[in-house]
């Protein structure tokens, strides 16, 4: 066999060896899954082969689950194309939900330890230590809230682990969609009783993407009560958010008060050195070996989410190891365009101003116009170098945007602003804050 088909084989293994630990089913599995095979992996999808279009009923269900596992393992979730042995090939619809029940289980690489701190998300580090250590006292409820894949799920499983490791506590971590599917489990089977002590004998109790049940009546009443019941014996309960309390739509406000009883912390994301860190420290995790410079091109290219900075990580590990493919900045531009959905955002002349008026709060019309008072001249000359740096414009119409006499003002602001940030710290912040308002 070729040895990028044997480390195919290898990984497909893998995966469905977890896949037979996480459904606990063995006659389902036998039936629906043994006979599957793998016939490749390209950049961004799984050919499996099966049987027939009968067996393709039972097997869909399935591939919800073989997705992430797949993701937890090779670090990326696949389209999965299927073709009948012997027969063309087809590609299933792309994200089919799983109908088949199985646990939550948890990261094990997600540690304190292998948790990367930087001024954006140290607050919530910190915290996440403080009720870890001394529950119920310091911050109860703890509520994380901050954009999609910075690390709160990260901390709240750190949490767990750190927990498990030390103390023969009760502690319970759920996604909120599985709080309210197992709620309406029990719901269905009458068990509501039982659901509910589950929860009130917990010393700890995480649930991931709360907003998650905004809208939905029942759970939040359920959730109110096992909330009170919990903080009232001084138990720990830490949330997380994709937004803080006050801005989930259909929650209701007595749990929105509830939840700013104790510590709202917001999570950032990561500065430029910050992700660098991370991404070396995933490269150890994984034993991945990369060049500096494809870090910084990759760290410079994906700033908002440590989520993409990982999949293209796991993506160029995928590529180099199992296809033998060499990783070049051509290679990573792909994969990062592939990745990022949102795509890289384009900053304008216009985008530049309101930005530099923002941080400044003042009005774009004392920039074009005041060009006597005083304090207006350095936002006007950020705004000139940013406009050169990030978009492309000429001096000229960068020159009459921010008020400039022509395109040598812009110049000589240009190259005054470039040395000030080389050399002078506190602009640098100011540049490199506002630099990052524009780029998300
Ligand atoms: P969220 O729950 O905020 O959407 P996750 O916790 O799922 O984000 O994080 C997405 C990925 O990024 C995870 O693999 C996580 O390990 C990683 N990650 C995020 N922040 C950090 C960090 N500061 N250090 C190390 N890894 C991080
Ligand atoms: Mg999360």
């Amino acid at each position: 066999m070729e040895k990028g088909q044997e480390n195919v084989e290898i990984l497909w293994k893998e995966v469905m060896a977890k896949v037979e630990e996480r459904l606990n089913d063995n006659r389902a599995y036998d039936i629906w899954l043994r006979p599957v095979k793998i016939k490749g992996i390209s950049a961004n999808k799984v050919q499996l082969e099966i049987p027939g279009t009968t067996f393709e009923k039972g097997f869909i269900p399935y591939i919800g689950l073989i997705r992430e596992i797949f993701e937890d393992i090779a670090g990326w979730k696949p389209e999965i194309e299927i073709s009948y042995t012997g027969e063309e090939k087809r590609t299933t619809p792309p994200s089919p939900t799983p109908t088949i029940e199985y646990e939550t289980s948890l990261n094990p690489s997600y540690t304190f330890d292998n948790f990367v701190v930087g001024p954006k998300n140290q607050l919530a580090h910190a915290a996440a230590q403080a009720v870890a250590q001394s529950p119920g006292i310091a911050y109860n409820p703890l509520f994380l809230y901050g954009g999609f894949g910075l690390g709160k799920t990260h901390l709240m499983q750190a949490i767990v682990h750190f927990i498990q490791e030390r103390d023969e506590k009760n502690i319970l971590y759920l996604p909120a969609d599985v709080y309210l599917n197992e709620f309406i489990q029990s719901i269905k089977n009458k068990t509501t009783h039982l659901f509910r002590q589950r929860f009130r004998k917990l010393d700890f109790l995480l649930i991931d993407d709360i907003h998650f049940i905004a809208g939905k009546e029942g759970t939040q009443e359920e959730f109110f009560h096992t909330f009170n019941f919990l903080y009232d014996q001084r138990k720990q309960i830490i949330l997380s958010s994709d937004r803080p309390p006050k801005e989930i739509s259909f929650l209701e406000k007595r749990l929105v008060s509830r939840f700013e009883w104790g510590l709202l912390v917001e999570v950032l994301p990561p500065d430029f050195e910050t992700r660098v860190a991370i991404l070396k420290k995933k490269c150890e995790i994984k034993k991945i070996v990369l060049d500096d410079e494809i870090i910084y091109y990759i760290t410079e290219n994906v700033k908002d989410n440590v989520r993409i900075l990982e999949g293209v990580l796991n993506r160029l590990f995928a590529l180099s190891t199992l296809l033998s493919q060499e990783i070049d900045k051509k290679v990573v531009d792909e994969i990062i365009d592939g990745e990022y959905y949102n795509k890289r955002v384009v900053v304008t002349l216009d985008s530049v101003m309101s930005a530099v008026c923002d941080y400044f709060k003042i009005k774009e019309d004392d920039i074009v116009k005041n060009t006597r008072i005083k304090n207006i001249l350095l936002p006007r000359q950020i705004g000139m170098f940013l406009g050169r740096e990030l978009t492309g414009s000429s001096l000229h119409s960068i020159a009459i945007k921010f008020g400039g006499k022509d395109h040598t003002t812009v110049l000589y602001a240009y190259k005054k602003i470039k040395t000030l940030y080389q050399n002078d710290q506190y602009i640098k912040g100011i540049i490199d804050e506002i630099r990052s308002t524009l780029e998300r």
